[in-house]
């Protein structure tokens, strides 16, 4: 039988790559870009989401038309991020390993740009690129790019929410004008419209599913809730979906560590991905997603862009968005190369107008869903475990020796028991955690919502529960939140799940304790020395930064530390462009996403 990518007009050694990397069949992008790609002979403008099999979209095409004995740039390709970036360079490699002198060099920047020049030096036709680090080369006159026959410029609205358009026209500024511009992108605001305008003359447009549409096979959910139980039903959700593998988005970057440093403190398997991170500590997290190390990935939409993890079952928007844009981004890291996915989103009774908004932009009904109940999470537990017993592989060979024993430990038990026992293990500590649970489902009503409080942090209880203690340990004593929760603990034999909120500060920090806890504390205390320093702890007076009538000394460091916090609170808003927010307003909104990266 004929392979249809041959009859798409591919070759065989590329055929026989992409079929080892399972590609049977086009995707629909595929199969409706490549022949037009193919002619080498139009711009193009294609929209459509992350996921669909774009990379080989333009791909496949590019390996067909450059021409490989010559050791020049013939292709660039620009794309927002540095993964991204490695992806797409890799998928090239991989879809050209049967192919000679192919060589494809991946330009981002936060890694050595020297390696990078070299590679050039020696000869390239494709470049992958993020925007900054190519602009850098390029003014350094380090690659000529005259020879320019194809600039792609992938996920484009993403570079243009990245601030990058200056740079972008910096660099096509040195390509030659009769090049060809393939233009990807997952939404078409004004602006990628725009530069679609200004870069191309009458492309070919091919839209995958209406304009500004998500993915067809994400399901939307959302569940009201109200603000202080965000974090318990977002843990219920978590505990309904025992094999879930999802990103979970939030605004902040505090409120990303929040989340998962709690998540991890209640044991699940969780890091925070978030623009504060080195490449390096970046890059571990990732790889621990990757290899699923990790179940879940709390990150803001900043650091999450370019996320190209496989078979992520759920997103979950622990907060929306402020650009309705970003909803479609961040719900298509689910559902990737036709699979299927679900995105969440965890609102108050008041935004539910942002859900209807969001409705229109991606032509999609969302399903209003209700948390389950302690019983239903209990029931889908019970069950998942008795699926897993079911499924597990049975090593005979090495389990063989230990049977007779493990036999003889079970005579006294029936099967029956034995069952129940054996089920009880997992079971029982949602049992104890379920245990009266309550209906977390909030009214539809926006009276009832500006009723209910702030929000509830997870560790942040109320606060009249809660006594605030100064402690003289830092982050100067390399002290993150998670050491110091560890710490304390360790101390004074207090449960980590009774503290609450921890705020970190350079030569101190504060953390607040169970009110009945307090006199352990000072009991534990009493002479405790880290790293031979005596460790004292002391109430804060007001129960906010400033300790007030204790040692009137730290006052002053008191009032620094708390600019320091609100400064952390920093909200990781898209960079550049102006864009629409959920009260319709345009928002022009240069911040500094670009220097993060
Ligand atoms: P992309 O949108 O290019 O990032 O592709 C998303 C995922 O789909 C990647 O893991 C690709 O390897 C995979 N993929 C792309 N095209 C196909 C295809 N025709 N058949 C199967 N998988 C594909």
């Amino acid at each position: 039988m004929n392979n249809p990518f041959f009859e798409l007009g591919i070759r065989h050694d590329i055929v026989n790559a992409i079929t080892e990397l399972g590609f049977e069949n086009p995707t629909p992008i595929q199969e409706q870009s490549i022949p037009v790609l193919l002619t080498g002979s139009n711009d193009f403008v294609g929209l459509a989401q992350t996921g669909t099999g774009k990379t080989a979209a333009f791909g496949l095409p590019l390996l067909e038309l450059l021409d490989f004995e010559e050791n020049y740039p013939q292709a660039l390709v620009l794309c927002p991020t540095r993964e991204l970036c490695l992806q797409i360079a890799n998928d090239l490699k991989n879809y050209s390993k049967n192919m000679n002198n192919v060589n494809v060099v991946a330009v981002y920047g936060g890694a050595s740009i020297s390696d990078q020049l070299r590679q050039i030096k020696r000869g390239v036709q494709i470049v992958v690129a993020t925007p900054g680090r190519m602009l850098d080369i390029i003014n350094r006159k380090a690659i000529d790019f005259s020879q320019v026959q194809f600039v792609v410029l992938d996920e484009a609205d993403e570079m243009l929410n990245m601030g990058f358009q200056e740079d972008i026209d910096s660099i096509l500024s040195t390509t030659p004008e009769d090049k060809k511009t393939w233009l990807f992108s997952a939404t078409m605001p004004s602006e990628v419209r725009r530069i679609s305008k200004k870069y191309m003359t009458d492309p070919y447009e091919l839209t995958m599913g209406a304009k500004n549409t998500g993915n067809a096979n994400i399901e939307h959910e959302y569940y009201i809730v109200r603000a202080r139980d965000k974090y318990a039903a977002f843990k219920r959700i978590v505990d309904f979906n025992p094999e879930i593998f999802g990103i979970v988005f939030c605004r902040t970057k505090i409120e990303t560590q929040e989340i998962a440093e709690a998540l991890i403190k209640d044991g699940y398997n969780a890091d925070s991905l978030h623009g504060d991170l080195s490449q390096q500590q970046r890059d571990k997290v990732m790889k621990r997603y990757r290899e699923r190390s990790l179940q879940l990935l709390i990150a803001t939409d900043v650091a999450a862009r370019g996320i190209d993890v496989n078979d992520v079952t759920h997103v979950i928007n622990y907060s929306l968005p402020d650009e309705i844009e970003n909803y479609t981004h961040r719900s298509g890291r689910t559902a990737r190369a036709g699979k299927t996915g679900v995105s969440i989103s965890i609102i108050h009774g008041k935004e539910i107008h942002k859900i209807r908004q969001i409705e229109k932009v991606i032509g999609k009904r969302f399903i209003k869903a209700e948390i389950p109940t302690g019983f239903d999470v209990c029931e889908k537990q019970l069950f998942g475990l008795i699926h897993k017993v079911h499924n597990v592989e049975v090593d005979e060979q090495q389990i063989e020796q230990y049977i007779p024993r493990i036999m003889d430990e079970f005579a006294d038990l029936s099967k029956e028991d034995l069952i129940k026992r054996f089920a009880s293990i997992e079971f029982n500590s949602f049992l104890a955690y379920y245990k009266d649970a309550p209906d977390l489902n909030a009214p539809e009503d926006t009276r009832a919502a500006s009723r209910d409080g702030g929000e509830r942090f997870p560790r942040t209880g109320n606060r009249s529960d809660f006594t605030r203690l100064f402690i003289n340990l830092g982050s100067v004593d390399g002290f993150t939140r998670g050491d110091l929760l560890g710490y304390f603990c360790n101390q004074t034999g207090i449960s980590g799940r009774t503290i609450g909120k921890i705020d970190i500060k350079g030569v101190y920090s504060f953390l607040e304790v169970a009110n009945d806890d307090t006199d352990k504390a000072f009991a534990s205390f009493k002479e405790a020395e880290y790293k031979g320093r005596q460790v004292r702890i002391e109430i804060s007076a007001d129960g906010g930064d400033n300790r007030g009538s204790f040692g009137g000394g730290y006052k002053k460091r008191d009032g620094g530390g708390r600019r320091d916090g609100n400064s952390n609170r920093g909200n990781e808003r898209n960079g550049g462009g102006s864009f629409r927010d959920f009260s319709g307003k345009r928002r022009e909104d240069r911040t500094e996403r670009r220097k993060r990266y």
